[in-house]
């Protein structure tokens, strides 16, 4: 195992995960400066309490998340629960790094072509009409099934049981995706005529528009459908690098 300097390590990812052609929610990249070498990394979904104490106890040097801190919206003080997670980040001299809207779309490591790889379908492109390159694919299942079966593929690949708004029968080949909170892009999906809509969340109105719209609709759980992004990325990375890496799983139920 080798040890890599933190700020080479910053630099091979930026050039990997092109933060400059997002306009993102929050800062991609280092998000809070740790220790300036690097011999394991930890990736997780969410940098959450539970996640930093537990790449801490492992000796982490960085922890590399899709969901980091500091989003546009959110108070900019920096006291209770945001005060505890950075002040054990800073007191333990760890690296919090995070790719938001890069991770998602990235060809090769993205949240969704991983969970297209997880779940052996046809990547055809991405859905063009204005949106980032990337951000929500279109494909095809390469076994088409009924709707049934495909809820039964999700819960045994992502170990979540997703909702599924549709009939059970329904034969599903041309889907459309976007991991995450993605309920909003459902019209892609109708307008592009695709058999299914998947994603993690779902809102009431979603709900509505699926029926009236005659598209099956799987929400599959925001987290559940982006682990897969950031485990590729951290092998990848550990792998270049010849550096430790652990995925933490730290299941929510949504
Ligand atoms: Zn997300």
């Amino acid at each position: 195992m080798m040890t890599i300097q933190t700020d080479l390590f910053l630099q091979y990812i930026n050039e990997l995960m092109q933060p400059e052609k997002f306009q993102d929610y929050c800062p991609n990249g280092l998000q809070v400066q740790g220790t300036n070498t690097i011999k394991k990394i930890i990736t997780g979904v969410s940098a959450t309490q539970e996640l930093v104490d537990k790449a801490i106890a492992q000796n982490a040097d960085a922890i590399l998340v899709h969901h980091g801190y500091f989003w546009k919206g959110e108070s900019q003080v920096i006291t209770g629960m945001k005060y505890k997670r950075i002040k054990a980040l800073l007191d333990a001299n760890v690296n919090l790094i995070g790719y938001h809207l890069p991770l998602d779309c990235h060809k090769e490591f993205g949240n969704n072509v991983q969970l297209a790889k997880l779940m052996n379908w046809n990547v055809l492109g991405s859905i063009e009409s204005g949106l980032q390159q990337g951000l929500v694919l279109k494909g095809q299942l390469n076994t088409p099934m009924n709707a049934k079966a495909l809820a039964n593929q999700f819960e045994q690949q992502l170990n979540f049981k997703p909702i599924m708004i549709g009939s059970d029968d329904k034969m599903i080949k041309d889907v459309v995706w976007c991991t995450g909170a993605a309920q909003s892009y459902l019209q892609h999906a109708i307008d592009v005529g695709a058999d299914a809509f998947i994603t993690g969340e779902i809102s009431e109105n979603t709900v509505h528009n699926a029926i009236e719209n005659n598209i099956q609709y799987f929400a599959c759980g925001h987290h559940a459908t982006e682990r897969y992004g950031i485990q590729a990325l951290g092998e990848h990375l550990a792998e270049r690098f010849n550096i430790e890496h652990e995925f933490i799983d730290c299941p929510v139920p949504v």
